[in-house]
């Protein structure tokens, strides 16, 4: 197997992240309930994004890229890192992003601030989106540019590494506090999360399943068989994700990026309790989708169980919450 140290890394996270218990969240439940802290991950907002980007924008500056693009949404956390992360490396961004939902303030004030270009495409479609992208491409390459193209997410075997690598500091972190995870929960919107956390779950923290709550629609299952198949390959190693090791819990609400009664009951919630704040769009549907699953039984009484916080507070800034 190769080792993820081996692969071209660019450390644009402040890392680790925290990883402690919600002592009163856990009085209140009745579970043992930890968190990871990648919304301190230490870039703009901080977010889940910044541990991709390490990855991908590594291959784009060995691949000699000085403009990269990536698309979202008009309030995409990860178009805004890529742009935060960009400019340390002094290269310049195109943000192509769906003329859909909220278009202004939140993200766009803060791609704005980072300077990147927004494009916004008025579509349902992300192959319009990305046939746009194709097409800025080859205009930037005929002006003697070399651009490099980060799809949805980051949501490719290179940029799930930087949550593999997130498993295994997950598995040292647990070490020192002297508990053995029986589950990971995390939020799944493009999947490259999930996917990297649940390889790296099989390669880290052995017993611990890994479940993943979608906030939209696509078919995560075999996303993550998908990219973590891709994972493994990098890695040249032989551990394969099987179906059984995926877990995968929807709690879309009236669709992805609307904000949910549950959802931002759960975003008050953690508020109030251990005054951290997630968001409308991934986080608060993540945690809600957690609380619908220890209302149903999912979890033992004693289980120890860590809920990974993968950032987008400035959605708060953006979306009306109900
Ligand atoms: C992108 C994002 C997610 C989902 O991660 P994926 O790897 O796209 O599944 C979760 N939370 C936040 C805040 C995000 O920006």
């Amino acid at each position: 197997m190769r080792q993820i140290i081996d692969f071209p890394c660019i450390p644009f996270a402040q890392l680790p992240t925290p990883l402690y218990k919600l002592e009163n969240l856990s009085r209140e439940i009745g579970k043992n309930i930890y968190i990871k802290r990648d919304d301190m991950t230490g870039v703009a907002l901080g977010g889940n994004k910044v541990r991709k980007l390490e990855f991908l924008l590594a291959d784009a500056r060995d691949k000699g890229a000085d403009v990269v693009l990536t698309a979202g949404g008009p309030q995409s956390n990860h178009a805004m890192l890529t742009a935060a992360c960009a400019g340390q490396l002094g290269m310049k961004s195109i943000l192509v992003l769906k003329k859909r939902g909220e278009l202004t303030g939140g993200n766009l004030i803060l791609d704005g601030i980072f300077g990147a270009e927004v494009r916004l495409v008025d579509t349902d479609s992300y192959d319009d989106v990305y046939a746009e992208m194709d097409r800025i491409m080859e205009q930037l390459r005929a002006q003697g540019h070399t651009p490099y193209s980060i799809p949805v997410g980051g949501s490719v075997p290179l940029g799930s590494l930087g949550y593999i690598n997130c498993a295994k500091e997950i598995a040292h972190q647990a070490q020192e506090l002297g508990v053995t995870f029986d589950a990971i929960v995390s939020a799944a919107g493009s999947g490259g999360t999930y996917a990297g956390l649940t390889l790296g779950a099989k390669l880290f923290l052995p017993g611990t399943r890994s479940i993943g709550i979608g906030v939209c629609d696509d078919p995560f299952a075999e996303i993550a068989m998908e990219l973590t198949a891709g994972a493994a390959e990098l890695l040249e190693t032989d551990v394969r994700v099987n179906r059984e090791d995926i877990h995968i819990h929807y709690c879309i609400g009236p669709g992805y990026a609307i904000p949910s009664p549950e959802g931002c009951a759960a975003v008050r919630r953690l508020a109030r309790t251990e005054g951290i704040l997630t968001d409308p769009v991934y986080t608060g549907k993540a945690l809600a989708g957690f609380f619908q699953l220890l209302e149903q039984g999912a979890f033992d009484q004693d289980e120890d169980i860590l809920f990974v916080h993968t950032g987008g507070a400035g959605a708060l800034f953006a979306v009306e919450m109900v």
